[in-house]
């Protein structure tokens, strides 16, 4: 079962003068409320809950994370309780607000001191009621949804918005976008390549996530073995653009923020900006290439935040110092 969360096709535009063949595939506004990479996931993924009869939904992220604040909205939406186990990230103020939001919408928060005990904690969490959600919403089922997207984006390329690309480049955390894109490509016989900019580490390990899942996500599109080889093939994991590690920000994603921002993207230090740097490097390598900068970034406009301080001081610490 697919729940029809979002707002679909998300648009694209081409806003910079100076990089005329980067196109901007705005997934900011897959939702109204709340958009971003995460809700694409969740029509698959809550769909599955419902049909399975949970009323739960148990998951786990960064204190911070937009997959934490996401399933947090629209599992609500639909009526389910949802838990989350956060662990430790850089302290920030977009992850500061982060969870601020997912409290105010009702998440309940269980703090792990450390990764190692998140999956215990999780498991004491589970049972017959509970829908588990992975990490960063990546599954096979959460990466149906990026298959759509790229179908969606297929027929914008046929409908004359953007030219083929030949490259995609999006910010890579759990594999669960790029498996999908790729897989979704693959299906539309497009030439286009996918670069998972890695925002999380160890990058091996998101490099193996990421082709274990596309792996699994080729099985469940009906790719035969060929294809799913060559969908797999598709996928390059960029390590360069990390800097420190998850959470981390780097100068390469300053300096691209500035000018992102005069084409109307605004981005955030963990995920998109290290993304864009590397889109426009690979403009300025050969500015004849067609690269789409896939934007994940969800706008949080009108939704509720609770206020700095009543953020339970177990969670608070979570927000490690950078200094
Ligand atoms: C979660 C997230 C990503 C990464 O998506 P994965 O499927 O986990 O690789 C990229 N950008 C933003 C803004 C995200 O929140």
């Amino acid at each position: 079962m697919i729940l029809s969360l979002g707002t679909f096709p998300t648009p694209v535009a081409a806003p910079f003068r100076e990089m005329p063949r980067l196109v901007v595939k705005h997934d900011d506004l897959t939702g109204e409320l709340y958009g971003g990479n995460k809700l694409r996931k969740l029509e698959h993924l809550v769909g599955a809950a419902t049909q399975a009869g949970a009323k739960r939904l148990v998951t786990l992220g960064a204190v911070g994370s937009h997959h934490v604040l996401a399933t947090t909205l629209y599992g609500r939406r639909e009526g389910f309780e949802v838990d989350a186990v956060l662990v430790s990230q850089p302290a920030s103020a977009h992850a500061e607000d982060n969870v601020r939001v997912s409290l105010a919408l009702g998440l309940r928060a269980h703090a792990a001191p450390a990764w190692a005990l998140a999956p215990p904690l999780v498991a004491s969490l589970l049972g017959r009621d509970a829908f588990f959600v992975p990490l960063g919403g990546s599954s096979a089922a959460g990466s149906l949804g990026f298959v759509a997207a790229a179908r969606e984006l297929a027929a914008q390329v046929r409908a004359g918005e953007l030219a083929e690309p030949d490259v995609i480049v999006v910010a890579s955390g759990s594999g669960g976008t790029v498996a999908g894109l790729a897989v979704g490509l693959e299906l539309e016989g497009l030439r286009t390549r996918v670069i998972g900019v890695a925002v999380s580490d160890p990058v091996i390990v998101l490099r193996l996530m990421a082709l274990r899942l596309a792996r699994a996500t080729s099985r469940a599109a009906g790719l035969d073995r060929r294809a799913a080889a060559r969908a797999s093939a598709r996928i390059t994991i960029e390590g360069r653009y990390l800097g420190r590690g998850y959470g981390w920000p780097t100068e390469e994603g300053a300096r691209a923020t500035p000018l992102a921002a005069a084409g109307g993207v605004a981005l955030d230090p963990t995920y998109t900006a290290k993304a864009f740097a590397c889109a426009a490097d690979l403009v300025r390598a050969d500015p004849r290439r067609n690269v789409v900068y896939w934007h994940t970034l969800g706008a949080k406009g009108a939704l509720p935040r609770i206020p700095q301080g009543d953020v339970p001081a177990r969670i608070r610490r979570l927000l490690s110092p950078t200094g």
